[in-house]
């Protein structure tokens, strides 16, 4: 049962050192009862406090690790149903299957899709590589190609245990995910997946066989898994997978708190449109690995916005580093063009500097998040922050003394003509989509 801030704090070395980050030991008690940060954030607790802690105050869904070491995927560790409650924690991951007969193709379509939105990179995170009966010598092989394909974390979905050992033991060190214990042949599967410290999944047809498989599996010692939902038909994997996300975290029963599987290639074979569709609906309701036949630009721009959506925190703005972006081959005698640091902002700002062509230095200024109007009335934008930003930031790394400021805050110009006297100010454009026009006319 979840302890009280109370309970937690009692166990806290009470020295109110602030090391992990809160006032008081009551303040950080009370986020780690909330399930907003974890017990081992303080330092000082002796280890008969940690031991017994650490697993009372753990998120009721696990966090699994997988992937290459230079690429690690995080999942599960969610805390809350819906987005608007807290946060969700780690985003759903997309996969592509790959077989023996298609594999030349499919791997030369998955690097296609590979692009930058809001700071984060969209890509094909997982490759699922399904066994067909193919021997073990081909599936390894089929294994390691699949493996070599760019950085990318593998599922190896395979429930022949012989052949899953010959594969896991080719790319153990990827971690990839081992998605092949079934209620026949979990206790050897589970064998292969500890010995080579790999990620267990686990197939049964319906939720009380995979609760059963899962159970059984943790009295085996194994807490590092994922449930597959059924492939029977696509309500029933939405059934179970929202059932056993509810019961996790709602009920607190930890013993079904894992990651899922959603095999849509499976679900909706040959049918892509579907697919699409039904990783919408997954990507809402708790697939933690959705794995398609295919990712082409088309579903992907729908499916990555739509993540990014829900999976970024309400609660935090979403901000760049402030600091100097040279764009179009800028130098320190280029022009500077300065807005704030809310993401959609810079984002939009610096794609329309950089279809202008013009070399120029985009000044980024710590605004806290927010747009330009929202910035300047709440202060945050100001001939002060904005000139102790030059000062300090800037000028001594660029030559160029033109600086163009947002037309949205043009009631800047006169005290930052007096505020830095060195400087041209020159008042830019109002909305984004006239920067091209304005920076071609001004160079
Ligand atoms: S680091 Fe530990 S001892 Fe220090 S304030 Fe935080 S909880 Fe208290």
């Amino acid at each position: 049962m979840a302890l009280t801030g109370i309970q937690i704090f009692k166990l806290t070395p009470k020295k109110n050192c602030k090391e992990c980050g809160f006032p008081t030991c009551m303040a950080f008690s009370m986020k780690v009862a909330a399930g907003a940060v974890p017990i081992e954030k303080c330092p000082h607790m002796s280890d008969d406090a940690l031991a017994s802690l650490s697993e009372a105050t753990a998120p009721p869904m696990k966090t699994i690790k997988v992937g290459p070491a230079d690429n690690e995927i995080v999942l599960g560790g969610e805390t809350v149903l819906f987005r608007h409650e807290k946060t969700l924690v780690n985003r759903n991951r997309f996969a592509v299957t790959v077989t023996a007969a298609n594999a030349d193709e499919k791997l030369a379509a998955i690097p296609v899709v590979d692009y930058e939105r809001i700071g984060e990179r969209m890509y094909v995170e997982f490759i699922n590589v399904k066994y067909t009966g193919e021997g073990a010598d081909a599936y390894v092989e089929l294994v390691k190609k699949a493996a070599a394909c760019g950085g990318r974390a593998l599922v190896l979905d395979v429930e022949d245990v012989d052949v899953a050992k010959a594969a896991v033991e080719a790319v153990k060190d990827q971690r990839p995910v081992l998605n092949g214990a079934t209620p026949d042949n979990y206790a050897a599967m589970n064998d292969v997946a500890k010995a080579a410290n790999v990620t267990l999944g686990v197939k049964a047809g319906d939720i009380n066989t995979i609760v059963d498989t899962l159970a059984a599996l943790e009295k085996a010692g194994n807490k590092n898994m994922f449930f597959n939902c059924p492939t029977t038909s696509a309500k029933e994997a939405l059934a179970v997978a929202v059932q056993l996300r509810r019961n996790a975290l709602k009920d607190g029963n930890r013993s079904v708190g894992y990651p899922s599987i959603v095999d849509l290639a499976a679900i909706a074979p040959g049918d892509l449109h579907m697919q699409a569709a039904l990783a919408a609906v997954f990507t809402l309701k708790y697939g933690s690995i959705i794995i398609m036949e295919d990712m082409t630009y088309a579903p992907a721009n729908a499916l990555y916005a739509l993540r990014q959506n829900i999976f970024t925190d309400p609660q935090k703005p979403m901000k760049v580093a402030p600091g100097i972006y040279p764009l179009n081959g800028a130098t320190a005698d280029s022009v500077c063009s300065l807005t704030v640091d809310f993401a959609l902002t810079y984002f939009v700002v610096s794609g329309e500097l950089e279809r202008s062509g013009v070399p120029c230095n985009l000044l980024i200024t710590d605004a806290g998040g927010m747009s330009v109007l929202t910035a300047w009335s709440a202060g945050k934008l100001s001939a002060g922050t904005i000139s102790k930003f030059i000062t300090e930031e800037v000028q001594d790394k660029i030559n160029n003394r033109t600086l163009i400021i947002p037309g949205k805050v043009a009631i800047l110009k006169g005290e930052l003509d007096a505020k830095l006297p060195d400087w041209n100010i020159v008042v830019g454009t109002r909305e984004a989509v006239q920067i091209v026009k304005f920076m071609k006319d001004f160079a």
